[in-house]
C-alpha cells in the first residue's frame, strides 16, 4: 500500500512541479516585457504630521499585468531579484519617481530600495546618471533600506549607502522592529529616521499594555540615537492617539490616505488640505 502511495505522488507531484515552474517563467517573460514597454507605474502615499499636514510621501510600484490585472510589489520585487532583473526594476523605479515628483515643491520623496540592488557595484553609477539627467535635489529624496540590509558586513553595500549620504539623500530604515538590526549598526550607517513597522501598530487598537511598552520603547531608542521616527500602516484614530502619546508625530497609512497617482497627489499638494481625522475628506483613487 506504501509502495502504491509513492509511486502515485511521483506522477502527481511532477506535473505541479512543472505547472508552478511554467507559471513562474511566464511571469518572469511577462515582466522582462512590462519593465521593456514600461508598463509599471508609481503611486504616492503621503505621510503626515500631527495636523495632518503633508511632510513627504512614499513612492510604491505597482504593475498592471494585461491579464492578471493588478500584481502587488511584494509578489514580483522578489521574482525580479530572482531573475536578474532588479537593475533594470530598480533603475526604472528611481527614473520615473525624480521625473514625476522633481516639481512637487520640494515635498521629500521616499523610495524603496531593495537589498540586492543596493548590493551592486553599479548602484550608484545608475543613480547618479538618474541624478543629472532630471536634474533633481538629492536632498528632496530618501531611500528606504530594510534591516536585512545592515545585517550583513557587505563592502558594496556600505559604499553604496555612504556614498548616498554624501551626495545628499537620506536614509530610513523600513519595517523597523521586524528584523535583527544592532544599535551599532544604525550609527555605523547613519540612518536619518526608522518607521515603526505595521505590525507594532496595529496592535495599538487592542488596548495591549504589551504593544504600548513596545512602540514607547522603540520611540525612546530613536529619540535616544537622535533618529526621526514615522510610523506606518496607521488605520485607526485610536492608533494615531496612542502614537502621539508616545511622542510619535508622523504618520503614514490609509487613516490619511491610500496610496495614490502621480496626477492626484500633486493635486493634493496644490489643495494644501490637511488629511485625515477631524479634516475634510479628500476623495482617492484606489491604488
Ligand atoms: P513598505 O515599503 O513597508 O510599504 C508600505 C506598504 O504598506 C505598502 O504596500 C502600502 O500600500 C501599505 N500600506 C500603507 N498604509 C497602510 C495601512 O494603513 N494599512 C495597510 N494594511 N497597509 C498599508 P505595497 O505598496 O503593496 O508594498 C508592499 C511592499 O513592497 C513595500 O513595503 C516594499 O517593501 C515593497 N515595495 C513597494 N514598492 C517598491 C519599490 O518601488 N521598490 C522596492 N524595492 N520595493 C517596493
Ligand atoms: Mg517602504
Ligand atoms: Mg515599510
Ligand atoms: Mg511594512
Amino acid at each position: 500500500c506504501s509502495k502504491e502511495k509513492g509511486r502515485n505522488r511521483a506522477t502527481f507531484f511532477e506535473p505541479e512541479m512543472d505547472a508552478a515552474l511554467r507559471i513562474r517563467r511566464q511571469l518572469e517573460t511577462d515582466l522582462r516585457e512590462a519593465l521593456n514597454e514600461e508598463m509599471l507605474h508609481m503611486v504616492y502615499q503621503p505621510q503626515v504630521d500631527a495636523h495632518g499636514r503633508m511632510r513627504g510621501v512614499e513612492a510604491l510600484v505597482r504593475w498592471n499585468h494585461p491579464e492578471k490585472g493588478l500584481i502587488p510589489p511584494n509578489a514580483f520585487v522578489l521574482l525580479a531579484e530572482e531573475s536578474g532583473l532588479i537593475a533594470q526594476l530598480g533603475a526604472f523605479i528611481v527614473g520615473r519617481v525624480f521625473a514625476e515628483t522633481r516639481n512637487w515643491h520640494g515635498v521629500p520623496v521616499a523610495i524603496n530600495v531593495s537589498a540586492l540592488q543596493l548590493r551592486q557595484p553599479a548602484f550608484m553609477v545608475t543613480i547618479s546618471r538618474l541624478v543629472a539627467e532630471h536634474a533633481i535635489d538629492p536632498r528632496q529624496y530618501e531611500f528606504e533600506i530594510t534591516e536585512t540590509v545592515l545585517l550583513g558586513d557587505d563592502a558594496a553595500t556600505r559604499d553604496n549607502i555612504a556614498t548616498l549620504k554624501q551626495e545628499g539623500f537620506a536614509i530610513a530604515l523600513d519595517d523597523f522592529g521586524t528584523g535583527y538590526s544592532s544599535l551599532s549598526s544604525l550609527q555605523r550607517f547613519a540612518v536619518d529616521r526608522i518607521k515603526i513597522d505595521r505590525a507594532f501598530v496595529r496592535n495599538l487598537d487592542d488596548d495591549d499594555p504589551d504593544a504600548l511598552r513596545l512602540i514607547q520603547a522603540i520611540i525612546q531608542l530613536a529619540q535616544a540615537l537622535d533618529l526621526d521616527v514615522i510610523a506606518e500602516g496607521v488605520e485607526t484614530e485610536g492608533q494615531r492617539a496612542r502614537l502621539l502619546e508616545c511622542g510619535c508625530d508622523h504618520f503614514q497609512g490609509f487613516l490619511f490616505s491610500r496610496p495614490v497617482s502621480a496626477e492626484a497627489l500633486g493635486q493634493m499638494i496644490e489643495a494644501r488640505r490637511p488629511l485625515g481625522p477631524g479634516h475634510q475628506p479628500v476623495a482617492l483613487a484606489a491604488s
